[in-house]
């Protein structure tokens, strides 16, 4: 976790920060990081594709009522303990998810800012209104406490409408939002107690939290997190966010075998159940998902690691000289083959041999490919013994081979013995939790490999992505970042029309959220002119030096409502400064 500056937050300075923010609305004179603004603009929606995202995870919206009944039927049937601790720990699981997003999206952020966003993004969920009273943190002395107000909290309304008033707190969830997120900022266990609630007759719901060994016993409050789990498995502050499949995995390079999708870590775990073992292994995906780079990493964590893994693309070889190519040529075997050599199956000896377009192969050399597969020899052409080899045929298609099958093109024998352990590689569009990890995965790989400094990417590219279909998958993006890297200027950021032309964004819509909170299309496709081309570029307004001047002045008077001082302090002018200015300027 990049641990944030130690220091201590008065109650004072909260108030003064949290009151700046609430008078201002947008919060924009704050210039500490996150601001509402920052946090609202990490939500957006994408309706034609069934998606709503926060920054890179998959959100829904879930009707309340939906949820207390989901409430409701748990208590009835595991009893109220153990749904309370079911419902705690999803919870603290969300919160932990919300923290993570925090941690990486701001890790320069301001402290009493970054630890605010929780209790914003709680918000914006929909989940709570958060009112904080006081707290004071000091991450290097591992030192928190927290108080809280949450007002109209959706647990209680449904709590209440199904179980009406009783003794205990009710905000379950809620609560362990909190501790999952503020535990996750901190880096150690913080535990929260409900101390009223509304399910209780309170008005409202306060909510204390301090860290476990501030509070001393807290068996009580561990039973709902399943203590023995949360304490064996977290290793809070260090867990990666870019989790390769498995650990196995983890030691090599693996150019772009980065994600955290479901259909990604499933296509890992195969690959990782099935390396150490000798069996054949069919990659199927369309163009671009990374095929040779399963195969390949496929080859790296296997017991075969230390033989030669030979790559072949059967489409890029022209068909008379497949045979050859992959089963070598005995010497006088055609005019021309002056010398005998051996082919892939023979180099690949005692390692892996990768055969990409399996499909395009001609029924000859499939004849021979299942030989070789079957009794592990294979004869040269115009060779007349058959050669032992020890190797595994690892192969990739991004046809239906199935269908070749009943097309009477592809041997059916062959198929069945290719297809012991298929892997299926989700297209990039099916993985889009996936999008935001290779983008700082690329961007880190090209922007060392062509000696560029950047600072990132625009949020509002970042967006277009996520609604990107990329027919080309991972192969796409990857050249999209390379020439992004290269065309956005130095030290700043990879923007919109670095990655895209205008045409290719077409159908999907993605909205976000507005200043008053309704959703409105986000990212315009095209930029506004830079200043540079409003002034100087061949399509330059009708606007000189001295206009683009006059125009700032004016704005920073404006903004400070005629105050001079205050106008010249933001322009970096002394008010003598900014008054002849302004005097010169007319
Ligand atoms: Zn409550």
């Amino acid at each position: 976790m990049p641990k944030p500056p130690s220091s201590r937050v008065s109650l004072a300075e909260v108030s003064r920060r949290t009151g700046a923010l609430m008078r201002r609305g947008d919060a924009a004179a704050v210039q500490d990081r996150p601001q509402l603004s920052d946090i609202t603009e990490c939500l957006f929606f994408s309706p034609g594709d069934g998606r709503i995202w926060l920054n890179d995870q998959r959100m829904v919206l879930m009707h309340t009522r939906s949820l207390g009944t989901l409430r409701r039927e748990l208590i009835d049937t595991l009893g109220l303990e153990r749904a309370r601790g079911l419902l705690t720990r999803t919870g603290y699981q969300s919160g932990e998810r919300d923290a993570q997003l925090v941690r990486e999206r701001w890790p320069d952020g301001d402290l009493t800012s970054v630890f605010m966003a929780g209790t914003r993004l709680h918000a914006l969920e929909g989940v709570v209104k958060v009112e904080p009273v006081e707290f004071e943190i000091d991450p290097e002395r591992g030192h928190y406490h927290g108080e809280f107000i949450w007002h109209h909290s959706t647990e209680d309304d449904e709590h209440i409408s199904a179980y009406g008033v009783g003794t205990e707190p009710a905000c379950w969830m809620q609560l362990g939002y909190a501790m999952g997120y503020v535990t996750g900022m901190m880096g150690c266990l913080v535990v929260f107690r409900e101390v009223e609630c509304r399910s209780m007759g309170a008005s409202l719901c306060r909510v204390i939290g301090k860290t476990a060994q501030a509070w001393g016993d807290v068996s009580e409050d561990l039973r709902y997190l399943n203590a023995q789990d949360f304490l064996a498995t977290r290793s809070h502050g260090s867990a990666p966010r870019a989790v390769l499949g498995s650990t196995a995995l983890a030691d090599g390079s693996g150019d772009g075998m980065v994600g955290v999708s479901s259909a990604f870590k499933a296509a890992c775990h195969m690959l990782s159940r099935v390396a150490p073992t000798r069996a054949t292994v069919l990659f199927t995906g369309e163009s671009g998902v990374g095929k040779e780079m399963f195969a390949s990493t496929l080859h790296r964590i296997s017991p075969r690691r230390e033989r030669p893994f030979v790559a072949i693309n059967c489409a890029a070889i022209p068909e008379a000289l497949v045979e050859s190519e992959l089963f070598g040529v005995d010497r006088g075997a055609f005019t021309g083959a002056s010398a005998s050599r051996p082919g892939r199956f023979e180099r690949a000896d005692g390692g892996t041999l990768f055969l990409d377009e399996i499909g395009t192969l001609s029924l000859v050399s499939q004849g021979k490919l299942l030989r070789a597969l079957q009794q592990g020899e294979i004869e040269r052409v115009g060779g007349t013994r058959a050669i032992p080899v020890d190797v595994r045929v690892v192969a990739a298609t991004n046809v239906d081979l199935r269908a070749e099958v009943q097309a009477g093109r592809f041997r059916e024998d062959l198929f069945y013995r290719l297809e012991v352990y298929p892997i299926h590689l989700p297209p990039l569009r099916e993985r889009r939790e996936d999008i935001p990890l290779l983008l700082s995965h690329f961007l880190h790989v090209y922007a060392q490999r062509h000696g560029r400094r950047l600072a990132g990417y625009a949020p509002r590219a970042v967006r277009a992505l996520m609604g990107y279909a990329f027919p080309g998958n991972i192969r796409e993006l990857q050249n999209m970042v390379e020439r992004g890297v290269i065309s956005a200027d130095e030290g700043g950021v990879i923007d919109l029309p670095h990655l895209l032309r205008k045409e290719q964004l077409g159908e999907g819509t993605l909205l976000s959220l507005g200043a008053h909170g309704a959703l409105a299309e986000a990212a315009p496709a095209e930029p506004a002119a830079s200043l540079f081309e409003r002034v100087a570029g061949p399509q330059a307004d009708a606007i000189d030096l001295a206009a683009v001047e006059r125009q700032l002045l004016a704005e920073a008077v404006a903004r400070c409502e005629g105050n001079l001082s205050a106008a010249a302090r933001q322009l970096g002018l002394s008010r003598a400064q900014l008054a002849y200015r302004l005097r010169r300027g007319g």
